[in-house]
């Protein structure tokens, strides 16, 4: 089961709910202020690239050529 990370627009607190896959909103409320005014967290990929002087080249892996059928 997916879990899905919500924001609280009252009291900024943010808090994760282990919901279905379709989770329904309205019935969301806060853990905090059990407010219903959340709202849903976009978890973004963590990318996170530790700080190195290197030269980044962009190159995108083997990507193309042709053939068809
Ligand atoms: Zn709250």
């Amino acid at each position: 089961m997916p879990i899905y990370e919500y924001i609280c627009l009252k009291c900024s607190n943010k808090f994760a709910l282990l919901q279905s896959l379709y989770p329904v909103e309205s019935n969301t409320e806060c853990s905090k202020c059990s407010s219903k005014e959340v709202k849903k967290v976009i978890s973004s990929f963590s990318c996170t690239s530790s700080g190195s002087s290197s030269s980044s080249s962009m190159s995108a892996p083997g990507f193309g050529g042709g053939g068809g059928g």
